[in-house]
């Protein structure tokens, strides 16, 4: 068999498209309109509901909800924050250490929220394992450590080459560090958890319901619009497509590939019993998760930027992509060299255009680990988030 290239995402290939949800009918009101059916707006709509019952939301998505970064993503749930520095600067030493104890909580919320709805996502709270592969980057992860420890994350472990190697053996590794502040899980069975979830406490989704414009308290669609006094615009990497927002965010490109199922004699020679999501301290990152049904899918920042802010496909992404992750797999894994690559994607987050105004969300991801900790960065958005603007 040989590599699926796209078809939205590995995720979606094992869960199968989704029973398309009603467009927008026509004009209608509401008191919050949500566009963008991912993470970010489907959080904000469960936290809005539960906070105050009565209010009347609707989220419009373009095309299905998890149809964009969301079900496409490496399932780290992560404590981590992009930037952390520059909140410190802004907003000094203290307030930095309590932002980064709200994300540790986080981490747990999410997955008592999971239990409380009964959303199945996979989720195994394993922690995350971030190694190093050469003195340059053990000197990285030494800092990262430090910093980590110095905002008061002290339950963190720092680990020698032995010890990491009980957990996952990687080929060459000579050092980790690890929190338990992560956990695995399923983008897709999450956002469609999310999306039923919200459904059943009274939100309005209208999928195949592109909003062309976001006006003062209008979202315009092809089918009517939506007047509400609160407008969101949850639409992350696809934002450049608004009217009047084309270098608002940047839509930057990460890509992944999923292995088929390994085997027994294979996991055994690689560990991970943990399922600790894993990650290096390379320049150019790596991310990795063991699935429930044993493979690995790991990912990669593969071709950031796509001229004129393109995205890509229905996830389709650059064969010289999938021959790079694949030699970062057998890099990390040598004993892998032969292993079939089942699927590879692609997709998009945001990052905003230069010049935007310093905000908490200005580019390289929490989850894809400690070298893209010196920017700053949108909180990892498997955790309730804000919405990206009104
Ligand atoms: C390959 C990859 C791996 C990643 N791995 C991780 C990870 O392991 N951990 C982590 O925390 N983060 C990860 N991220 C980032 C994370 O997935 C995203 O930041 C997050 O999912 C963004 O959620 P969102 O709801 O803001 O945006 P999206 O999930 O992109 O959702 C936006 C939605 O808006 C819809 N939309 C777009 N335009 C319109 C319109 N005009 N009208 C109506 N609807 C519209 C889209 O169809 C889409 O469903 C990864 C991202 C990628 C691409």
């Amino acid at each position: 068999m040989s590599t699926v290239n796209g078809g939205i995402s590995f995720w979606y290939a094992q869960e199968g498209a989704p029973a398309p949800r009603e467009p927008l009918p026509g004009d209608t009101t509401a008191d919050v309109c949500i566009v963008g059916g991912g993470y970010t707006g489907l959080w904000t709509a469960y936290y809005l509901k539960k906070a105050v019952p009565f209010l009347n939301i609707t989220v419009l998505e373009a095309k299905f909800c998890g149809y964009g970064a969301s079900g496409r993503n490496g399932g780290w749930l992560y404590n981590g924050i992009a930037g952390r520095d520059r909140y410190a600067k802004l907003h000094g030493h203290e307030a930095a250490v309590r932002l980064q104890q709200a994300m540790n909580a986080t981490v747990a919320e999410v997955l008592d929220v999971c239990e409380t709805e009964k959303i199945d996502a996979d989720q195994h709270r394993g922690g995350v394992l971030e190694v190093a592969l050469s003195p340059a980057q053990l000197n990285r992860l030494r800092a990262f450590h430090a910093a980590e420890l110095a905002f008061g994350e002290t339950d963190r472990e720092l680990y020698g080459a032995r010890e990491t190697a009980e957990r996952i053996r990687v080929a060459g590794a000579v050092g980790s560090s690890w929190t338990p502040h992560g956990a695995r899980l399923h983008p897709v069975k999450l956002v469609k958890g999310l999306a039923d979830t919200v459904e059943a406490l009274g939100v309005t989704i209208h999928e195949s319901t592109p909003v062309t414009e976001i006006k003062p308290k209008h979202a315009i669609t092809p089918y009517g619009t939506v007047r509400a006094p609160y407008v969101l615009r949850c639409t992350e990497g696809f934002t450049a497509s608004l009217a009047g927002q084309r270098r608002t965010w940047l839509p930057m490109n990460s890509s992944m590939i999923a292995t088929e199922p390994l085997t027994d004699a294979q996991w055994e020679s690689i560990g991970w019993d943990g399922r600790e999501t894993l990650g290096d301290m390379a320049h150019a990152y790596m991310y990795a998760q063991r699935t429930a049904d044993g493979r690995i899918a790991l990912g990669g920042r593969g071709v950031p930027y796509r001229f004129g802010s393109k995205t890509d496909n229905d996830g389709r992404t650059q064969p010289q992509t999938i021959d790079a992750l694949r030699e970062i797999l057998v890099r990390f894994f040598p004993q892998l060299a032969g292993v079939r690559i089942d699927h590879a994607w692609s997709g998009v987050l945001g990052v905003p255009a230069t010049g935007a105004p310093p905000s908490p969300s200005t580019a390289p991801p929490a989850w894809a680990g400690p070298a893209a900790t010196s920017a700053p960065a949108s909180p990892p958005p498997t955790s309730p988030p804000a919405p990206s603007a009104t």
